[in-house]
């Protein structure tokens, strides 16, 4: 049970790290279809402190300190998220070419949209004066996101 550990049932007072995949849809659905691979190293990502917003479209993964050297970059365009990685573009191609039914996605584009949601909850819940960054940052997000 070790991974069910700290689930909240009831609304959270302020969403974190440990929490979002029971809260934010694209995590929730991810973790029901058993795909926690993607959600493990969104995780790590999001506690190393890895997800850097650039602008109001573009995000920043950058590397894992030992773990890998790469900063891949994810953008919010009019297809939805996409990120220069090369897992998400294998899909993304396999996607296109009617070879795969599912909607392309990666860990860095799972843990952009939990910083996100990260940021937008707490933006609501905590007056911190960084109301304009997140609600920015999920509005660029609803408007282009794949579903
Ligand atoms: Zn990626």
């Amino acid at each position: 049970m070790g991974e069910e550990e700290g689930v909240t049932y009831s609304e959270p007072l302020s969403y974190d790290i440990s929490n979002v995949v029971y809260w934010e849809p694209n995590s929730k659905e991810l973790k029901s279809s058993g795909k926690s691979a993607l959600l493990t190293k969104a995780k790590t990502f999001l506690l190393e402190g890895c997800i850097v917003q650039i602008n109001l479209s573009t995000w920043i993964c950058k590397p894992v300190k030992d773990y890998n050297k790469t900063t891949y970059t994810i953008s919010s365009t009019t297809e939805g998220l996409v990120c220069n990685c090369q897992g998400f573009n294998k899909k993304l191609q396999e996607y296109k070419q009617g070879k795969s039914e599912i909607k392309p996605t990666c860990s860095h584009i799972v843990a952009v949209k939990q910083f996100c949601f990260i940021e937008e909850k707490n933006t609501i819940t905590i007056t911190n004066g960084r109301e304009n960054q997140g609600m920015a940052c999920m509005a660029s997000l609803g408007r282009l996101q794949y579903d």
